[in-house]
């Protein structure tokens, strides 16, 4: 089938069905934003207020389109099903999962927390499996599909010098479930992958970044070759490619954007 392709329309996502958790700030704004510029609808999924989330869809619905924005906590069974009913029952399908919805409850091992450890694994792992069983059940019926999950650095090494193991272990689970998902849905035609992104200036770094300035000079920007921290727009491309058919033969691939953090 060599040369049969459109490639014009490779990142083309017109008239697709995209749930992304956590779509209303952070990096999952800017994956929701870049999802609908290509043409996709967009389930904005909202743990707290709605609002900011709703002023997102009537800018994506501006143009046309049918986005929508949801109230769901991904660690609670109840709230993921009822996101998955409404998202039958408005669009009948779902083509692309962005399992963005992740927290971090930092501080050292030996007197961590058992209701922290528990409640980042109730988020970061628990919610990217109820969320991929409740959508993927609409992906596996159509026979198709995108799930991307956002892992991290962290799933990888242990960055330093913040203590935050509960957050590493639940980023490495993340890496490892996609790749099982990825095995054991191929079957379907669904495609699982993960974007693995090194330091990102979101409120879940802007913190950091007031309160220890030093830190993420000499660590986090220190740490990437290319001498920086990312934006959330350097995510906007990789979650494109990998809910497009620019990437059909992709599967199981934790697709790294750390400007080079974990090289060395
Ligand atoms: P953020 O600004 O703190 O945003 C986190 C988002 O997750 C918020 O939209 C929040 O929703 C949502 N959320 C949290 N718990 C939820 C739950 N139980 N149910 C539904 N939604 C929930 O974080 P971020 O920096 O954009 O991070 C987004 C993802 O990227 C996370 O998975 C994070 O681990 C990962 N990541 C971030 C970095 C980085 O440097 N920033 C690096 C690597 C990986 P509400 O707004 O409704 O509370």
């Amino acid at each position: 089938m060599a040369g049969s392709r459109d490639y014009t329309r490779l990142f083309d996502l017109t008239g697709r069905k995209a749930i992304v958790t956590g779509g209303s700030r952070g990096i999952g704004r800017a994956l929701s934003e870049a999802l609908a510029a290509q043409g996709a609808n967009v389930a904005v999924v909202v743990r707290s207020s709605l609002d900011i989330a709703e002023d997102l869809v009537a800018g994506f619905n501006a143009s046309g389109g049918d986005s929508f924005a949801i109230q769901a906590d991904v660690s609670q069974p109840g709230d993921v099903e009822r996101l998955a009913a409404e998202v039958e029952a408005r669009w009948g399908r779902a083509d692309i999962l962005v399992n963005n919805a992740g927290i971090i409850h930092p501080g050292p091992i030996d007197d961590y927390r058992l209701d922290l450890w528990r409640d980042t694994m109730s988020v970061n792992v628990e919610g990217v499996l109820l969320m991929s069983q409740a959508i993927g059940r609409l992906m596996i019926r159509q026979g198709s599909g995108s799930i991307i999950n956002i892992g991290s650095m962290s799933g990888r090494i242990v960055n330093w010098p913040f203590r935050h193991a509960a957050y590493n272990v639940s980023k490495a689970a993340v890496h490892m479930l996609t790749k099982c998902l990825a095995t054991e849905w191929a079957e379907h035609k669904i495609r699982v992958n993960a974007i693995a992104p090194g330091y990102i200036l979101t409120e879940l770094t802007e913190d950091v970044l007031r309160d220890n300035p030093e830190v993420v000079r000499d660590h986090w920007a220190k740490g990437a070759v290319m001498d920086r921290i990312g934006t959330v727009d350097e995510l906007a491309g990789a979650v494109v490619y990998l809910a497009s058919d620019a990437s059909s033969f992709t599967t199981g691939e934790i697709h790294t954007v750390d400007g080079g953090l974990t090289l060395r």
